[in-house]
């Protein structure tokens, strides 16, 4: 039962797949882009930047990127986006972002994660060992239910 759950759910996201890729590339409006920076609370950092204050139940409501060189830029919180909210670490580290941008609005889609240490670069995502399934944010498998660990594999 748990394994046909399991390839039911590996044919869904491959499908899935299959269906973005054209998606992407046919789709008007956007276009993709790389920053570098680290993960920030938007207000938080508008606070310590520009003495900006918000109402408390406002201060962790929106994820941005924080680039290097000095902007701030909001993330759509999808699930990978919900990745930074879910995992304190992936706010500590240096960040590469590939993001989706739109014409009309400042938030940035987040298309792939990097880690981005001691001049090598390292995609990250979470791994199940038991089911060998990735996911996009910390939580438990969505397979076995079982502790998925973070993944960080250097690209060359
Ligand atoms: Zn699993």
């Amino acid at each position: 039962m748990q394994i046909e759950k399991c390839k039911l759910q590996i044919g869904v996201a491959v499908a899935a797949l299959l269906c973005a890729f054209p998606c992407f590339a046919q789709d008007e409006g956007h276009e993709s882009e790389t920053l570098r920076g680290r993960v920030v609370w938007l207000f938080e950092a508008m606070g310590e930047e520009h003495g900006v204050t918000v109402v408390p139940e406002a201060e962790k409501r929106v994820i941005a990127l924080q680039t290097t060189d000095g902007r701030l830029v909001p993330i759509v919180e999808d699930v990978r986006g919900r990745g930074f909210r879910r995992d304190e670490r992936l706010r500590k580290m240096g960040v590469e972002l590939l993001v989706r941008r739109f014409d009309d609005s400042p938030f940035a889609q987040v298309i792939r994660l990097y880690e981005i240490k001691d001049g090598s670069r390292y995609e990250l995502d979470y791994w199940c060992d038991i089911c060998a399934i990735a996911m996009y944010e910390l939580k438990h498998c969505d397979c076995c239910q079982g502790p998925i660990e973070l993944r960080r594999r250097e690209v060359k």
